[in-house]
């Protein structure tokens, strides 16, 4: 009876280790995918989240006007 529970605490063990190993493999992809990343607009340079920036061209704007108007030149 106790080689039983025994075994059954070593279940338990394994199944928390590879659902704490399947949260952490996780956990990076998730923080890659979250919106709170900023990019800076090309034309006015204020700071966005990348998934509000649009992409024109080679650089990535705040609004469909800068995106248009292009890269501010100096
Ligand atoms: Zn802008």
């Amino acid at each position: 009876m106790g080689r039983l529970l025994l075994l059954g605490l070593a279940v338990l063990a394994l199944v928390w280790l590879v659902r704490r190993a399947l949260r952490a493999r996780q956990a990076p992809g998730d923080a890659a995918r979250t919106p709170g990343e900023l990019v800076a607009c090309a034309h006015c340079g204020v700071n966005l989240p990348r998934a509000e920036a649009r992409g024109a061209g080679e650089g990535l704007y705040c609004s469909e006007e800068h995106a248009r108007l292009g890269p501010r030149r100096p």
